[in-house]
C-alpha cells in the first residue's frame, strides 16, 4: 500500500521559502522600530489604512464576497475590494480564494492547508513559510477559483499582487517619511497578518462553540474584535454562505454592519443571512 505524505511532510521536503521568511523576518523587525516611532497622526492613519486593507480588502471582499459570494455588489466595487485585499501582503484574490476555498472543503482533515491538527504554529505561519509558494502560481490556482480566473483584472492582480503595495509604499514614504511608512505600511500589514493567520490558529483552537459540526471552529470574541467579526468562525464553519458572521445581538461583527448599510442604500445586493437559531447542529449530529 502506498503511504500519502500529509500536507505537512510534503512542505517540510519541498524546503522553506526563504524569499518569504526573509521578508517576513524584516517586516517584523520593521513593526517592532515603529512603536519607538510614536505618534497621533500615525496611529490614526495606520487604523484608517487597516480598516481599508483588512476590512474591506480581506473581511468583506476576499472573504465574505469573492471566496463565498455571500452578497453581490457592483463590478467595479468588488474590483476595489479586491484591490484593497493585495494590500495586506496575504496574496492576490484568486490564490487566496483557493487556499480558503481548501481550507472549507477539508477542515482539520487531511488536506487542509491550515489546520491547528498539523501543530498551532503550522496553521499560524508555517504553511506559508514551508512548502510550494503558490502566490504566484495563478494557473495552478485558478482550479480552484474558476470564477475568478474568468476576470483578466484578477488574472493580472494575482501575478502582480505585490505591486499595488509598492506603489502605495513608495506613496507612504514620499509624502509621510520613514516614520508614517514604518506604522501604516510595516506595523500595520504585520497586525493585519496575524490578525488573519489567527483566524486559521486559534479560531479552530479556542472560544465557544455554538454549532456541533465536524471541524474544530470555535467563536474567539477576541479575534472577532481585531477581525471586523471574522472570529465568529464556528458559526461561519456551519453557515458558509452567509453574510453575517456574528449571528447573535452580543457578537459584534463589523463587517456584517457595513454589509447591511451597503444593502440599505442598494449598493448590496442578494444578502446572504443565516439565523442563530438554525438547527444546522442538531441535523450534523444526527
Ligand atoms: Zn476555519
Ligand atoms: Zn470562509
Amino acid at each position: 500500500m502506498v503511504k500519502t505524505e500529509t500536507v505537512v511532510q510534503a512542505a517540510k521536503r519541498q524546503g522553506l521559502n526563504k524569499f518569504t521568511a526573509v521578508v517576513l523576518v524584516l517586516l517584523h523587525i520593521a513593526a517592532i522600530a515603529a512603536l519607538f516611532r510614536f505618534s497621533w497622526k500615525s496611529l490614526i492613519i495606520s487604523v484608517i489604512f487597516y480598516y481599508i486593507c483588512t476590512g474591506l480588502g480581506i473581511s468583506l471582499g476576499y472573504h465574505r464576497l469573492h471566496t463565498h459570494r455571500s452578497y453581490k455588489v457592483p463590478l467595479w466595487l468588488e474590483y476595489f475590494f479586491a484591490l484593497c485585499g493585495t494590500l495586506t501582503l496575504e496574496g492576490g484574490p484568486i490564490f487566496w480564494v483557493a487556499v480558503h476555498r481548501l481550507h472549507h472543503q477539508l477542515s482539520d482533515q487531511p488536506g487542509d492547508p491550515h489546520s491547528p491538527r498539523d501543530g498551532a504554529f503550522w496553521s499560524h505561519v508555517g504553511w506559508i513559510l514551508w512548502g510550494e509558494t503558490n502566490h504566484n502560481n495563478t494557473r495552478v490556482m485558478s482550479k480552484y477559483a474558476p470564477d475568478l480566473a474568468k476576470h483578466k483584472f484578477y488574472v493580472w492582480l494575482t501575478s502582480y499582487h505585490w505591486v499595488p503595495n509598492v506603489i502605495l509604499g513608495a506613496i507612504v514614504l514620499a509624502l509621510g517619511g520613514i516614520d508614517l511608512f514604518l506604522w501604516a505600511m510595516c506595523l500595520r500589514i504585520v497586525f493585519g497578518l496575524h490578525a488573519t493567520w489567527a483566524v486559521n490558529s486559534a479560531t479552530h483552537m479556542f472560544g465557544r462553540r455554538r454549532f456541533n459540526i465536524r471541524d474544530d471552529s470555535r467563536n474567539t470574541w477576541w479575534i472577532a474584535l481585531i477581525s471586523f467579526g471574522e472570529g465568529w468562525h464556528n458559526n461561519h464553519h456551519a453557515h458558509p454562505t452567509s453574510a453575517r458572521h456574528g449571528l447573535a445581538w452580543y457578537e459584534l461583527d463589523q463587517s456584517w454592519l457595513l454589509i447591511k448599510a451597503l444593502a440599505f442604500f442598494g449598493i448590496a445586493r442578494n444578502v446572504k443571512v443565516a439565523s442563530v437559531n438554525s438547527r444546522i447542529a442538531e441535523r450534523e449530529a444526527a
